[in-house]
């Protein structure tokens, strides 16, 4: 009843005040139990005062299960004198059934004589929003703390006005240090500092007091026990504290650091044997070449390598590559680099490298790739190098060339038979074929080992008579080039005796011609000749050569002649005496060959006793229109006959030709009209048949 008493002015006011501030009030007589609820506490909760019965309970029935036993114990402790005040956080159910968070604080505001409460009044206040605030601030804080944890950071600051830094749990682990507390003497970063990286990192770290900008940096540090460790780093000052602090972050980055590294590796590297990769080779070719100073470019190129691989497997063939990589290193200065280019080719760079030197490096890395490991499964096998050496001087020399060069000189070592070196020349390079003849030569090797090197042959016939009375077959050769095409001779040939291998195709062709038709040859079914190159005629093993085949393949002697050019002969004066002197102990045939091109003095007939002339193709492919043709053709048949020896005449391809040649006393011609030349292996099947038919007609 007093409570009602009190309704006054001032209560009024209070109720207003109450209200503004969303405070509902409580009022709890202990000795009737009786318990008021103001308005403002009724409406916090969605209701009119009317509609709720003021009992003692009524609060405890509204409270959360969860939050009764808080509240009364809170209640409780206070009523026992243990505390000053109730204050407790509850949540009250909402008329519409949601809970409303509210912050209880209250007491005794009554006691008894003997000091025993009468009397407790409490006020109320809705803190759901904050509480939803805290929930959600609570929330964003277990996602950082959990991203942090993540992402293995640290977090440190430091304390200006205190010089005091701390240092979390994390940070100390990165840090390897041992410590319960996280307070660390301020100066103690600075003793992990990679010295390295001291400077820098002390002047990143100089945060600029009073602005809000993050400074990130990367810095290594060294552990205690050593350990070398990359450290990623955010700071920025906060304005906390008397003077402020510096906050920072730390990450352990060592692991990507490592990954970054392998990567850029990779990227630079071949896997297989660890040197550079075309890519970083150019890039380093021409950053050296801009600088100026003389250095030299090799390109080695492993001769036998596919078929060591074809032979031993892909396996040996790494190894194999692996131990030459190795080898080539070890040959090398320092400041030299060597890349793989892929397959069997590699190039070097030696910076400070003249020609003297270079031959030397190249020597010792010849050694190396003969000495290479090549495993067990292909000990009988052996691998070689052939080098092409270029040295640039010029910074204007593109990369292109520079490696172009030492290609070149490359194919040139190839060419002239293998595990050796060869100095790019530019006379070499410019003349006639250039790059593409030392490429052609090359390709000329492989031809004759991979079976793309083919015979062809072309009758000889004696003008007016079927081919079967004389059976001479002129060999050619061809090359099947890597694209298909036929290559014809007169654009290998020359690149062959250029790069010095001309001598070797000659044995290849006479070797292989032989040993497939020496039985034709033994039974009469044809003869042939062979074209020899200068540099065959002053071969001095030829002899012994050819006297081996001819025993291997049972070819007779008088079955065999050799067609040398008046050019080769005539330059080659003692080599193509004594060629032709052994060649008639041995009863084989020699022919002057494209006589009358080198238009050299009918003098050199009287000393080489060759058995025939060939008039080259030229006089006779306009004799029928040209006089000063028939002139020479005339002169040249006339010392023949006086010599004693055959004329043949090349090139005829009409019909007035053959009787002109005929009327003019020229024997024997050769020609398309007669015979396009056609693989050897065709005319000496069908002379082998045609033969046998021939000999049984004229028996008959
Ligand atoms: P060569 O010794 O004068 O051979 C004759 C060349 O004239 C052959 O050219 C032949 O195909 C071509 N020929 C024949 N009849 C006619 C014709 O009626 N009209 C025309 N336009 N050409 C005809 P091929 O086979 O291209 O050979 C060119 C040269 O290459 C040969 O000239 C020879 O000097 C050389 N050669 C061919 N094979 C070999 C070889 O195995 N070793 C060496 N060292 N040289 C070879
Ligand atoms: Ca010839
Ligand atoms: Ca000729």
């Amino acid at each position: 009843m007093a409570r009602q008493g009190k309704k006054s002015r001032d209560g009024t006011r209070w109720e207003r005040a109450l209200e503004r501030a969303h405070l509902g009030v409580w009022d709890w007589d202990l000795r009737t139990g009786d318990c008021f609820y103001s308005a403002t506490w009724a409406r916090m909760l969605g209701y009119s005062q009317d509609e709720l019965a003021n009992t003692s309970d009524l609060w405890f029935r509204l409270t959360h299960p969860d939050d009764r036993e808080r509240a009364l114990a809170s209640g409780d402790r206070h009523i026992a004198g243990l505390t000053d005040a109730i204050e407790t956080e509850l949540r009250l159910k909402h008329k519409q059934g949601h809970w409303v968070w509210v912050l209880d604080r209250g007491g005794i505001v009554e006691r008894d004589a003997a000091g025993r409460p009468l009397r407790l009044m409490g006020v109320q206040t809705d803190i759901s929003r904050q509480k939803a605030a805290e929930a959600e601030l609570e929330q964003v804080n277990v996602r950082f703390r959990l991203a942090l944890a993540a992402s293995g950071t640290g977090i440190w600051h430091h304390d200006i006005a205190t010089r005091k830094s701390y240092w979390d749990t994390r940070t100390r682990e990165i840090f390897g240090l041992v410590a319960d507390t996280d307070e660390v003497s301020a100066d103690l970063w600075h003793t992990y500092l990679h010295p390295d990286d001291k400077e820098a990192t002390e002047r990143v770290h100089q945060v600029s007091l009073g602005t809000d900008t993050i400074i990130a940096s990367q810095y290594r540090i060294v552990r205690r026990d050593g350990c070398v460790r990359h450290v990623e780093s955010l700071v920025r000052f906060i304005a906390a504290g008397e003077a402020g602090q510096i906050l920072g972050t730390v990450r352990d980055i060592t692991e990507d650091k490592l990954r970054e590294q392998e990567l850029a590796y990779a990227a630079r590297h071949d896997a297989l044997t660890g040197l550079l990769n075309r890519a970083a080779f150019d890039r380093l070719l021409a950053d050296h070449i801009a600088t100026g100073a003389p250095l030299a470019v090799f390109y080695v190129d492993l001769d036998y390598f596919k078929a060591l691989n074809d032979f031993a497997g892909h396996a040996a063939g790494d190894l194999a590559l692996k131990s030459v990589a190795a080898g080539i290193g070890r040959c090398l200065p320092p400041s030299a680099h060597a890349a793989r280019l892929g397959g069997d080719e590699f190039a070097l760079l030696v910076p400070d490298c003249d020609a003297a030197e270079a031959e030397r490096l190249a020597g010792a890395i010849l050694a190396a790739v003969r000495d290479a490991d090549l495993g067990l499964a292909a000990t009988s096998r052996r691998l070689a190098a052939s080098i092409g050496i270029a040295i640039v001087h010029d910074r204007l020399t593109t990369v292109a060339d520079a490696l172009a060069c030492a290609d070149d000189a490359c194919y040139a070592a190839k060419a002239a038979g293998r595990d050796r070196f060869a100095l790019f020349s530019a006379d070499a390079a410019s003349g006639s074929g250039g790059l593409n003849a030392a490429r052609l030569a090359a390709d000329t090797v492989d031809a004759m080992e991979d079976g793309r090197l083919k015979l062809f042959g072309q009758q000889i016939h004696r003008l007016g008579r079927p081919w079967q009375e004389n059976r001479h077959v002129e060999v050619l050769a061809r090359l099947d080039g890597k694209g298909g095409r036929l290559i014809p001779p007169g654009e290998f040939i020359p690149a062959a005796e250029r790069f010095g291998i001309a001598a070797r195709l000659d044995r290849w062709i006479i070797r292989t011609a032989l040993s497939r038709h020496g039985a034709a040859m033994k039974s009469g079914a044809v003869t042939l000749g062979f074209n020899l190159s200068a540099q065959t005629l002053s071969d001095p093993g030829l002899w012994d050569f050819v006297d081996r085949i001819i025993e291997e393949t049972g070819a007779p002697h008088q079955g065999i002649g050799f067609e040398i050019t008046e050019t080769a002969a005539v330059t080659n004066f003692d080599a193509a005496e004594t060629f032709v002197r052994k060649a008639r102990e041995r009863r084989c045939r020699v022919s002057l060959d494209d006589f009358g091109a080198g238009m050299s003095s009918f003098e050199y007939l009287r000393r080489f006793p060759v058995d025939a002339i060939k008039i080259d193709g030229s006089f006779i492919e306009h004799i029928t229109e040209s006089r000063f043709d028939r002139e020479i053709v005339l002169a040249i048949t006339s010392i023949a006959r006086s010599l004693g020896c055959a004329v043949v005449a090349e090139k005829i391809e009409r019909q007035d030709t053959v009787a002109m040649l005929r009327d003019m006393g020229v024997e024997f011609g050769q020609g398309f009209l007669l015979h396009r030349p056609e693989p050897l292996q065709h005319i000496v099947s069908h002379a082998a048949g045609p033969a046998r038919e021939a000999a049984a007609r004229e028996a008959s």
